[in-house]
């Protein structure tokens, strides 16, 4: 990534993370999702915001899908794009992670290189990235289809669909993987939950 803004300082707050962290009373992180098109990453992303609102919980949902209809909207989904897409993403979420929040971030992400520059960019921060792999096999996420994008792909009006014209490349590290054909919605939510308590991030 090319750095245009050479002359530009880093400009120090008078609060800090921890400051906001404490007046929150959880840690700010990135739960990021992904998995194939209709793994189930925006449904059990929805139920984990959901238990973690009820919980009194600070998090914010960044959808994929959203993003590109607003802030990614220039971008389409060559593997050059869905870096940058990928990229921009993390970036939210590592500024809703400092400024205390859950980012839930639920997007196809089908490159390995991309997320883990997207964990450095974490990294670097201090802020911690929690990878959820929503592994489902490719047949089951074509045969759900919610959005109909399979159909649409297959009839070639598609051209870049991840599991069909590009690959995806699964977590070789994920913190949790979960087999959305085997795991009901509620218990995937509530096992990324479990693992957030695990590290600190909710009490
Ligand atoms: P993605 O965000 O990965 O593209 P969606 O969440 O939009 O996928 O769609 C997943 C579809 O699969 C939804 O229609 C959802 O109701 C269905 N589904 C069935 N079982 C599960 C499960 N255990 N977890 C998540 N989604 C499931």
């Amino acid at each position: 990534m090319s750095d245009k803004s050479p002359n530009t300082t880093w400009h120090a707050g008078a609060v800090g993370r921890s400051e906001r962290e404490r007046l929150l009373g959880q840690r700010g992180a990135t739960v990021w999702f992904t998995g194939l098109s209709g793994s189930g990453k925006s449904t059990i992303a929805v139920a984990v915001e959901a238990l973690l609102v009820g919980q009194g919980r600070l998090c914010y949902r960044v959808d994929g899908d959203n993003l590109r209809h607003g802030l990614n909207r220039n971008l389409g989904f060559s593997p050059i794009d869905r870096a940058e897409n990928v990229r921009r993403t993390g970036e939210v979420c590592r500024i809703l992670g400092d400024a205390g929040v859950i980012a839930l971030a639920s997007l196809v992400s089908p490159f390995r290189a991309d997320r883990n520059m997207v964990r450095a960019l974490h990294d670097e921060w201090g802020v911690p990235f929690i990878e959820i792999f929503v592994a489902v096999p490719l047949e089951v996420a074509e045969a759900r289809d919610p959005k109909g994008l399979y159909r649409k792909a297959r009839a070639g009006e598609i051209p870049d669909f991840t599991g069909i014209h590009q690959p995806y490349e699964a977590p070789e590290a994920a913190e949790v993987t979960v087999d959305s054909s085997q795991v009901a919605v509620d218990a995937a939510a509530r096992l990324v939950v479990a693992e957030l308590r695990a590290r600190g991030i909710v009490a």
